[in-house]
């Protein structure tokens, strides 16, 4: 197989990232855009050592799971991996992707994996978005989303995965620009101020906050924008500048300053009132994290007598949804803000029994063995690399009866699952749970114990 041949290809598989696998001569060929059950003709447009990369040029026999794509955007922008397949069949591709993960990197081939629970919104059911600014071709300021794999930005109004008012933000902070002529960031001069309008939604509440990440101290019209954003976007509560004057492509810089309303927003999740900072990790799709939660809290099995550890703790949703069913919440977590929700949401929901600190969870939960703590129960929901052996060591050595894992990358987990079995820790439940349809995201919870 060599670039640019044109060869004609049975899709029956995904990779992780979504892209369709078919093969040429045993060897894989990826394929974005593709469906399972498609036969496809292909132009190879890269030829590695194991592996190709062909690009659609035209569906021969459909998959009888593709669908219409109904969003200008999700070609190019590549947020949406499965627009083009019905969402049954992307829940089975899902499911199929963590049973791979726990059988090829866990060794993990007897394990009974739940059916994944499906998200009954598979639109509009982000209540986050960071959303890019730059040059438009027609040299005016543009938001949009980056290209896949690229910081190209490709215009899209209004993104299907995101509420409405979302959209409004958008175009009122789009008309204050260009009356007080604010330039967009360039990523490779680092001149011009506005890099990203990040957007968060409070849904049981309908709250919203308006966050600009900005080169700079501040912006001018500030007080403008307030009043725009006041008279345009229901529910605003919350206008912040974040200033991020590094050259990175970590979005929020450090330093946040409220111009109007207050420093979070606040929404409620499992019955609880949940404080929520721009710099604090919160779950994006509220029906399913009140799923995912208390899928937990039943793994956790408590009964009022037992301490639970919750490290990765954010602003300390999944403990203090357990707090009232045990004796007592430690919560773990790195980033202060998060930290600072964390006690504030104990506290507006009358929880005494929680106390969070703030520290890397492999280093807070060794300190805490050495103070001689021996939780009963310790829930784990680490950012997509995993936890890593040195936790694993720790928490397996405090020796607790149940371990709950909450994870968003099968790989991670799988790799981490393995290390716990070493240390005589066995899954008992699996269930995939879709936190992000239409993307290539699957979040997954676990039962372990001794
Ligand atoms: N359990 C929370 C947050 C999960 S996201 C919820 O459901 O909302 C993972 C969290 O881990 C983030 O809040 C992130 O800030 C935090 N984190 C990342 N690395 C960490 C580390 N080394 N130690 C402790 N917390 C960390």
């Amino acid at each position: 197989m060599r670039k640019n041949d044109m060869v004609s290809l049975a899709i029956d598989g995904m990779t992780a990232e979504g892209n369709g696998v078919g093969r040429v001569e045993g060897m894989a060929v990826f394929v974005p855009g593709a469906a399972p059950g498609d036969v496809l003709r292909v132009k190879i447009i890269k030829v590695a050592k194991k592996y190709a990369i062909g690009r659609l040029e035209e569906v021969l026999v459909p998959s009888p799971d593709r669908v219409k794509e109904d969003c200008p955007c999700s070609g190019p922008c590549g947020g949406c991996v499965y627009r083009h397949i019905r969402y049954e069949a992307e829940l089975r591709i899902k499911e199929g992707r963590v049973r791979d993960a726990m059988e090829r990197i866990g060794g993990l081939y007897h394990l009974a994996i739940q059916p994944i629970i499906g998200s009954p919104r598979t639109e509009q059911y982000r209540n986050k978005a960071q959303i890019p600014i730059g040059w438009g071709k027609d040299g005016r300021l543009q938001m949009g989303f980056y290209a896949r794999h690229s910081h190209r930005l490709i215009p899209c109004e209004h993104c299907l995965l995101q509420p409405p008012v979302f959209t409004r933000a958008v175009q009122a902070v789009q008309e204050w620009a260009g009356r007080y002529s604010i330039q967009p960031y360039e990523e490779q001069t680092g001149k011009g101020r506005l890099r990203h309008l990040y957007l968060r939604l409070a849904e049981a509440t309908g709250e919203v906050m308006v966050c600009l990440v900005v080169n700079a101290d501040g912006v001018p019209g500030e007080g403008e924008l307030a009043s725009l954003l006041r008279e345009r976007v229901p529910g605003l509560k919350s206008l912040v500048i974040n200033t991020n004057r590094e050259k990175t492509n970590v979005i929020l810089g450090p330093t946040c300053r409220t111009v109007w309303g207050q420093s979070y927003i606040t929404d409620t999740l499992c019955g609880l009132s949940f404080r929520i900072s721009p710099l604090s990790f919160y779950q994006v799709n509220h029906d399913q994290a009140e799923r995912l939660y208390t899928l937990a809290g039943e793994y956790a099995g408590l009964t009022g007598s037992e301490t639970v550890l919750d490290l990765y703790c954010g602003t300390g949703t999944i403990g203090l949804s357990m707090a009232k069913r045990a004796k007592r919440l430690i919560g773990v977590e790195l980033v202060g803000q998060a930290v600072e929700n964390a006690g504030a949401n104990a506290a507006i929901n009358g929880i005494q029994n929680a106390q969070f600190r703030c520290a890397d969870a492999a280093e807070a939960a060794a300190q805490l063995k050495e103070e001689g703590i021996r939780p009963d129960v310790v829930v784990l929901d680490p950012p997509r690399k995993g936890c890593g052996s040195s936790l694993i060591d720790t928490v397996a050595s405090m020796g607790p009866d149940r371990v709950v894992y909450v994870s968003c990358d099968p790989a991670t987990l799988a790799r981490d699952l393995a290390l716990f079995q070493k240390q005589g820790y066995e899954p008992q439940r699996l269930t995939p749970l879709d936190m992000f349809p239409r993307t290539a995201h699957v979040e997954t919870v676990v039962m372990l114990s001794r």
